[in-house]
């Protein structure tokens, strides 16, 4: 049977909002994020009380593979799909987001969510909490928390850091923004997706912490494939670069764990051994550069590096379309192709 509003609507019948949890954004992280909350939170649970799990995605195919694999490892949970965010915050005092970036925050919650609370009853619109673990503008997450308290609820801004493998194995940090009473009620939901819960400081601070994080990682993934080019071209053993490398002062993630090379790490398997599949895309590092350098040009904080690193990736999505969704570390092979 298709999970629809009728089957969320029946199961929330008996699921009361304060035990629901919905998730909206089944990509590569938040279904990974959304299977390890829900599944944790369910063993946790052990039928003890009535829990709801909410699935939100715009592409209904993502949600519905969702349900079908969760009802299948657990069939006794109540998991449903909502059609969209409005349902997703009718049914669930939580309401996570994981969206690709600034114009889907602002839709899904401008659009559906902060409506859905002004609606609601002042109590349950204060006792709702949304978690937005999506890497967007400052400014604009800001503005869309503004509108959220306004409606009456609470929310902080939570981006991630760790990739797709730490998604999948429940091992992220999250950088977290907003007040610290929201933030002390998000950590149970948080701990179950990730290891380390970092207080960051007031709203978007948490996406100021991830932001300069960022752009250092996309100017170390660039420089780590440069050096192993170079050493490519002068004959040297790209196991035995790496292997100097990661031993030495140029070692960083980019090079320990994500080397570009195939075969350059013996004992790990970065997404150059997949074809530059499932990792971090080219387009979503490019928008975080974009990010970096828009929030730097209005501090008037200078970034030389970054700026430089954001037309490369920009120069690889332009030229290269098809590395746009292959892990950022594929700018080895634009470089390569290309000896600019
Ligand atoms: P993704 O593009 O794989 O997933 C985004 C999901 O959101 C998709 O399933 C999409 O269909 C859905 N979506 C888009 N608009 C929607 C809407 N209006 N309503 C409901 N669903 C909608 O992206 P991702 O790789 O999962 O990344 C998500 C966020 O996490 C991004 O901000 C990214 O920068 C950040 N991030 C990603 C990684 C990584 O390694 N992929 C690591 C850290 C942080």
């Amino acid at each position: 049977m298709r999970p629809s509003l009728r089957n969320l609507q029946a199961a929330t019948r008996v699921i009361p909002r304060a035990k629901s949890i919905s998730f909206i954004g089944l990509g590569q992280m938040g279904y990974r994020m959304a299977y390890n909350l829900f599944s944790k939170q369910h063993t946790a649970n052990g039928g003890s009380e009535p829990l709801g799990f909410v699935v939100c995605d715009a592409l209904p195919d993502s949600a519905r593979a969702f349900c079908s694999e969760f009802s299948k490892q657990f069939p006794d949970a109540q998991i449903s799909i909502a059609n969209t965010p409005e349902e997703a915050a009718i049914f669930s005092s939580r309401i996570v987001t994981m969206l690709p970036s600034s114009p889907h925050v602002q839709s899904v919650y401008a659009g559906f969510i902060v409506p859905t609370l002004q609606k609601l009853h002042a109590n349950t619109s204060a006792n709702t909490i949304c978690i937005d673990s999506t890497t967007l503008d400052v400014d604009i997450a800001r503005e869309v928390a503004t509108n959220v308290i306004k409606a009456g609820a609470q929310i902080i801004d939570a981006p991630v850091s760790g990739g797709v493998t730490g998604a999948q194995a429940g091992t992220l940090s999250f950088l977290v923004g907003g007040t610290q009473e929201t933030f002390e009620a998000s950590k149970p939901i948080l701990s179950l997706m990730g290891q380390r819960i970092i207080y960051c400081g007031p709203s978007g601070a948490g996406l100021g912490a991830k932001i300069c994080n960022n752009l250092i990682l996309g100017v170390e993934q660039i420089v780590v494939a440069e050096a192993m080019l170079l050493g490519e071209s002068l004959g040297l053993d790209p196991v035995i670069l790496a292997a100097v490398i990661n031993s030495s002062t140029g070692g960083c993630w980019s090079s320990s764990a994500n080397n570009p090379v195939p075969s350059a790490l013996p004992d790990k398997s970065p997404p150059c051994e997949r074809d530059y599949e499932g990792g971090f895309a080219t387009a979503l590092m490019l928008k975080d550069m974009g990010l970096a350098t828009d929030v730097a040009q209005q501090r008037q904080s200078p970034l030389p590096m970054a700026k430089a690193a954001k037309e490369l990736y920009a120069r690889i999505v332009e030229k290269r379309p098809e590395l746009a969704k292959k892990d950022f570390s594929s700018v080895y092979l634009y470089l390569k192709d290309n000896r600019e």
